[in-house]
């Protein structure tokens, strides 16, 4: 057989059979020093598709830092077919601040790809981290949590359209899939536009290391492995039920009409009947209760966390579940086990 490849950025090169930790200098400080980026390559002898995985775009977006480093630092991939383009954190500044955003005028990084070498600061970035990184790999995947204040089930985002997307969508293994497009400037819909497929990966809530959701997540990653080619040991994961939630799917946001202290009755990832209770916004007397009912049977993909909201704070992502894949949803839930479907 061929042998793979060396891999290329400006600046470096990997040699097939060789691994690199690289700090990649994407900006600089107002103290003139590099803003640097971790990026390991891992650069299998044999041929196979080179693959980015990426987490952190959202500063304070963790549990897929956890995965990509367990991926690049933990898995044994002495016999990997292809290569792998691993960035646990790839919005430094936003991580050393903790938070969402580029803290320099609050610019969302994943709204600024594929970038511009003469734009803002932040497409500047998104430019160097695209062009050396995201443009010579044939897939990936980029992982995120809820915003801050929520949590979500682990599910993907991908636009269904594109087939080569759906493969991969697919692949992961998740039970629900977002079909959409996504907006511009993200890096999982600019990516896809250019050639190279790719999903987003949404697990959990910002600031924590949330074990059984990584280990969700590292399950799907092996999984696109397998569908790929890359180890030649695991399987594809199928999950025993799936659902593509798209536009045919009704789906909201509930938002608070009061102000108040929430009470959530279900976890992220429960099925809820039409009119059954999904929270109580109380006052600090806990007397003159607003009750919040599912306006349609679903799954509660995503929930708030953080117990305090306004009148139009989002309370829950619900969405309808079709009646096939909600019976066995319910089997699940209710815990008797049940043929997959
Ligand atoms: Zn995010």
């Amino acid at each position: 057989m061929a042998d793979n490849e060396a891999f290329t950025y400006n600046g470096g090169k990997v040699e097939p059979g060789e691994t690199q930790d690289i700090r990649y200098g994407i900006s600089e400080t107002y103290l003139g020093d590099p803003v640097r980026i971790p990026v390991t390559i891992i650069n299998g002898e044999r041929p196979g598709p080179t693959v980015f995985l990426s987490a952190a775009a959202h500063g304070d977006e963790l549990n897929g830092i956890e995965v990509v480093r367990e991926v690049a630092y933990e898995w044994d991939l002495a016999d990997l077919a292809g290569t792998l383009v691993c960035m646990p954190v790839m919005n430094v500044p936003a991580f050393l601040a903790q938070q969402r955003y580029l803290p320099i005028y609050d610019r969302d990084l994943n709204r600024s790809f594929p970038g511009s070498e003469t734009s803002t600061g932040a497409k500047r970035m998104a430019h160097r981290i695209y062009q050396n990184f995201i443009a010579p790999c044939d897939l990936g995947i980029d992982f995120h949590t809820s915003t801050r204040g929520r949590t979500n089930m682990l599910h993907v985002r991908a636009d269904m359209s594109d087939p080569a997307v759906a493969r991969l969508a697919n692949a992961f293994g998740s039970h629900v899939i977002i079909d959409s497009s996504g907006s511009s400037g993200m890096l999982r819909t600019e990516s896809s536009a250019s050639g190279t497929p790719a999903i987003t990966v949404e697990m959990g809530e910002a600031h924590r290391f949330q074990r059984e959701l990584i280990d969700e997540a590292l399950a799907g990653v092996e999984s696109v492995f397998a569908e790929y080619g890359l180890r030649g040991t695991s399987t594809v994961n199928w999950p025993g039920w799936r659902t593509v939630i798209s536009d045919e799917n009704e789906k909201t946001w509930l938002r608070a009409d009061a102000g108040g202290i929430v009470d959530m009755h279900h976890d992220r990832g429960a099925l809820v009947h039409e009119g059954d209770r999904i929270c109580t916004i109380t006052n600090p007397f806990k007397d003159d209760n607003v009750t919040v009912v599912a306006p349609f049977t679903g799954l509660l993909v995503g929930v708030l966390e953080n117990p305090v909201v306004y009148p139009g704070n989002p309370l829950c992502h619900l969405v309808e579940l079709k009646d096939k894949v909600r019976r066995v949803v319910e089997r699940e839930q209710s815990g008797t086990p049940e043929p997959t479907l």
